[in-house]
This record gives C-alpha cells, structure tokens and sequence, in this order.
C-alpha cells in the first residue's frame, strides 16, 4: 500500500494538473490458477480532473507531428507476440498506443482494443474523440520510465507530440515493482499489466520471476474497458467519485461481457473474475440512497476505498437497465446545458447535490429511494463487511 502510494504521489507530482488517484480495494480481481490470500494482478483504477474541458484553450507551444521512434503494426493474430525492445508506437483510428520497452503484445491486442473502444462509444453514444474536447500534446509521463538520454536525464519519448483527438494509450513496465497500476484521466490512459511484460523482465527481477501468482495468463481487457471509459466520458463532462468510479466499473464488465463471444482473448480474461463487493460500509436502501450519493463516500480514507465502484456500478446499472441506453447522454446533456463543473479532488457537497437534482430532473424526485429498493430487492449492496 505505502509503495502504491508512493507511486500515485510522484505519478501526481509529474503529470502536474491531473491528478490520479486508486483504490485496489475496489479492483475486479483476477485470480490465477494457484490463488493465494494475495491474487490481485492487475487493478483498476481511478480518473478525476481538476478543469473544465468544454471551455479551455489548447495551451500546446510547438505541437509536433512527429515521433522519433519506430511505428509498428501487429498482425491480428492472437498466437504471434510481439515485443518492444525500444519505445515505439501503434496507431490506430481513435488511439495510440504509446509503448515502454519491454512490452509483449498479442497479435490481436489492437483488434481488441479497437474492439473495445466502438462498443463503448456504442453502449454510452458518445465518441470517444469528441469535437468539442480541447486537445493536449502527449503529457509527460516519463516517471514510468528509466531509459536516459547522455546527460542522465530521464527520457521522455513522447515530448509534445501532437496525436489530435486520438486517445494516448500508454502501455508502461515496472521495473522496480513500484506497484504500479493503472489509471487514466481525461488526458491519457495508462495500462499497467503484468500479463504484457516481456517474460525477459519478468524473469530478471526476483520480487517478480519468485512470485509467480502475481502474473495472470490473460491480458486484462476488463480493466482496459474501465480506465478506457474514464477517458472517454471525462472528455465528455466531469463526475463525482461515484458516478466516475462506477460507469468504468459498470462498462469494465458489460464490454467484455458482450465482446467476448466474438473475441477469444477477451473471453479468456473473464476467466477467474470475481466482482467482490465487500466493500460496502453501509447496507444500502430507500432511506440512505440519496444521502450517501450525496456524500460520495468522500471521507474514506484510501484504505478503505471502494464503494463508489460498487454503488456507482449498481447506480448506472440501475438507470440503464430501467430507465433506457440514453442514461449517459441525458447526464451529460444536463451537465452541459447547467454548466455544472466538478473537480472530485476536491469535494464539494453543494455541487454534488446539484448533481443529484440532474438525476431527479430526469427521472423524478424519489429516484434515489426508487434506486435504494432495487438494491434491497436484488441484493445489491447489502454486503457491509466492515
Ligand atoms: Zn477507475
């Protein structure tokens, strides 16, 4: 935990104006074949913003359309492997995939991932590179990397390079077992996945190569439709923690769901999941369901962090499932139209209620304790353990 934090305090100190945050607690957890009381091997993350997008400027300086680095492409085959052995890109119709060295990618990862990225825009009807989105330059996140240029300075491969709306992707290593994770922003995904490091690295580092267990077998595409989802909707408009936590929770699910019938790799990593949620403080009904939307589960210390993945899951569920595919798209038309703007770095109790009142707008004053009986009715949230 004290490393994770670590990595989050620098990954914040570096990216500057975004600010990551995570919850391990709130991960889908992917088992492997030999479970251990520690089995997570890949987590999910979290995205806040700290600024409006509809309205800014793009700052960039001197946007360049370059990189120095090698393009590669993959051949769709999910048996063939490819491995970096210097940064190099991918580029596809919506997103670049910005890769550390020692990267190992299945052939059919960017089928996968275009894959993805479609039935998310599918499911919410939104793009994924909206017009109305001010762009930036590639952030610098060279506080994943070690490689450095001959004055010992950290390189960072992708300074300023100007990809348009595509989405930067950014597919990252460990190579100190920092535990780093994955996360995103409105800015950029990043994927940190043990299952796509090369099994050189893997294996030339102890902590790693003596603990087999950490490492699935399968590419976690769950967790790449949620931190993927975040960037997607914050391009669209802000969210509070449940709403952010729970819409990449919900969709980490319902895309691989739906996607992995027709794609064998995507099938293989719904293999060992287990959507735990334990984490529930208090058993959710009619009465709490407004207040504790309100309260956004703002004071958990990160420790105990996770039920706004699960309340929010629920939350969307619920609207999608009773009230229409339009449940996106109505939130973010009225945040627009209300010009309502939120940074969940920094609660604020008066916006989120006024959040609250988009969802009565739209779908009547008791929405809230309607939610809070469908989850008493399907046992959803009722899970307090602790
Ligand atoms: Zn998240």
């Amino acid at each position: 935990m004290n490393n994770k934090l670590t990595t989050l305090v620098l990954a914040v100190s570096v990216i500057g104006s975004v600010l990551l945050c995570s919850c391990d607690a709130a991960t889908a957890v992917q088992t492997t074949t030999e479970p251990t009381e520690e089995t997570t091997t890949t987590t999910t993350t979290e995205a806040t913003t700290t600024a409006p997008r509809w309205e800014t400027e793009v700052p960039e300086e001197n946007p360049k359309d370059t990189t120095p680095y090698e393009k590669i492409t993959l051949d769709g085959d999910k048996t063939s492997t490819f491995v970096s052995t210097d940064f190099c890109y991918i580029e596809s119709e919506k997103y670049v995939l910005l890769l550390d060295r020692d990267i190992k990618l299945p052939g059919d990862f960017v089928t996968n991932v275009d894959a993805i990225i479609s039935e998310i825009e599918g499911e919410l009807g939104v793009s994924a590179c909206p017009s109305d989105f001010s762009y930036n330059t590639i952030p610098d996140l060279s506080i994943y990397y070690d490689k450095k240029d001959e004055d010992g300075n950290i390189i960072n491969p992708w300074e300023d390079w100007d990809i348009g709306a595509k989405i930067p992707i950014f597919l990252v290593t460990d190579r100190e077992d920092k535990a780093r994770i994955s996360c995103a922003s409105y800015d950029f995904t990043i994927i940190c996945d043990y299952a796509l490091f090369s099994d050189d690295l893997w294996n030339s580092i102890p902590s790693y190569k003596n603990n087999g267990w950490r490492r699935s077998k399968y590419v976690d595409y769950s967790s790449i439709a949620h931190e993927l989802t975040h960037t997607i909707t914050l391009r669209h408009c802000d969210q509070t923690n449940i709403l952010c936590e729970g819409i990449a929770q919900y969709m980490g699910k319902k895309i691989v769901d739906k996607l992995a019938k027709d794609y064998p790799s995507i099938n293989e990593c719904l293999k060992g999941y287990n959507w735990d949620e334990s984490n529930i403080p208090q058993k959710v009904n009619a009465k709490n369901a407004e207040k504790i939307f309100i309260d956004d589960y703002h004071s958990l210390s990160h420790a105990d962090r996770g039920a706004e993945y699960y309340f929010g899951h629920h939350f969307w569920q619920y609207l999608f499932e009773n009230y229409g595919d339009d449940a996106f798209v109505k939130y973010n038309n009225k945040m627009h139209m209300e010009k309502i703007k939120y940074n969940q770095s920094n609660y604020d109790e008066n916006t989120v209620k006024e959040i609250a009142g988009i969802f009565k707008e739209l779908y009547g004053d008791d929405i809230f304790s309607k939610f809070g009986d469908w989850c008493v009715k399907k046992n959803y949230l009722q899970n307090k353990n602790y």
